[in-house]
């Protein structure tokens, strides 16, 4: 278990960052949800003991990691959201690389952890490829095998998905799903399709505010009921939107279909019961305030 118990951040110039957040973080997977600026990373930096907060601690197995985290770093996997990378490196010179600036050793032998690293991260075909030549889903794979060297029993990931195509996702997904079977996996986000693929309990937090700690069954299941679907034309589009309670707004073969939050009473004429989504729970949360207009 890690304890999160009041952290605030106000960063040098007074940015408050996060305004007292408290969470019980379980074993296995857990997503932090949130906008961009919403204090995602800021969070995940103070988890790793790389960030002081302003107030508030961490706990992890009775150690309080803002005050000694050097005792949390050798059980730590993290993967920053800008991780960097030496171009010209090949993958296995990038790796051994960067285990030896983390001080890992192996009984094997250096050369024979990347190799099996690489493996286990499936980029053993591209071991002696130039880091240059990786796709967005092979750079995030690497940094993943940084991050899981020791055998820590915490990684936190920042943002892992931005920029990978689908099917780059979807292998990434699975090599997080078996990462969080034995050990605890802290996932920042903004896209709520991350967290219905992997996470069985989740955080939403705005403005360094914490607004929901839950699983996606019940964030579905505390709007049953209340979500309506329907075609409507652009004119009551615009209208419906000023609601506030658009959840979801886009076009099916040039006509628009939207998806609306009625929190009581009949909907608008026009639409049907429809069975709530996550992203639908998500925008109720937020304010159901923006608009997707592809
Ligand atoms: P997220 O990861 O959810 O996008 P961040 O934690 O990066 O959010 O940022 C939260 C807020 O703190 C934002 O308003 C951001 O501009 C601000 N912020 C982040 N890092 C710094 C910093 N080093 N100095 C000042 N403000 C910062
Ligand atoms: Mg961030």
């Amino acid at each position: 278990m890690l304890e999160i118990e009041g952290l605030v951040k106000v960063y040098p110039g007074g940015v408050a960052a996060l305004s007292g957040v408290s969470l019980s973080i379980p074993r296995g997977m857990f997503g932090l949800l949130g906008p961009n600026g919403s204090g995602k990373t800021t969070l995940l930096r103070i988890l790793a003991g790389l960030l002081a907060p302003t107030a508030g601690r961490v706990v992890k197995d009775g150690v309080d990691v803002t005050k000694e985290p050097e005792r949390l770093w050798p059980r730590l996997g993290y993967l920053p959201q800008d991780f960097g990378f030496y171009p010209g490196l090949t993958g296995r010179a990038m790796l051994r690389h960067l285990l030896a600036l983390k001080g890992v050793s192996s009984r094997v032998g250096l050369s024979a952890l990347v190799d099996e690293l690489l493996e286990r991260v499936n980029l053993g075909f591209a071991k002696d490829r130039r880091v240059e030549t990786y796709s967005g889903g092979m750079r995030q794979r690497l940094g993943i095998a940084q991050a899981i060297a020791g055998d820590p029993d915490l990684v936190i990931v920042d943002e892992p998905t931005v920029g990978l195509d689908p099917e780059e996702r979807l292998r990434f997904y699975r090599l997080l799903a078996e990462l969080a079977e034995d050990r605890t996996v802290v996932l920042s986000t903004h896209l709520v399709e991350d967290v219905a693929m992997l996470c069985p309990r989740f955080a939403v937090i705005r403005f360094g505010r914490l607004l929901a700690e839950t699983s996606p069954t019940e964030a579905r299941a505390s709007i049953a009921g209340r979500i309506f679907e329907g075609f409507v034309s652009k004119a009551a589009l615009d209208a419906l939107s000023a609601t506030g309670r658009v959840t979801q707004a886009h076009l099916v073969e040039g006509r628009n279909v939207v998806r609306l939050f009625v929190p009581e009473g009949p909907p608008p004429e026009g639409l049907a019961p429809a069975s709530p989504s996550l992203e639908d729970a998500y925008m109720v949360l937020m304010g159901a305030e923006r608009r997707d207009t592809v």
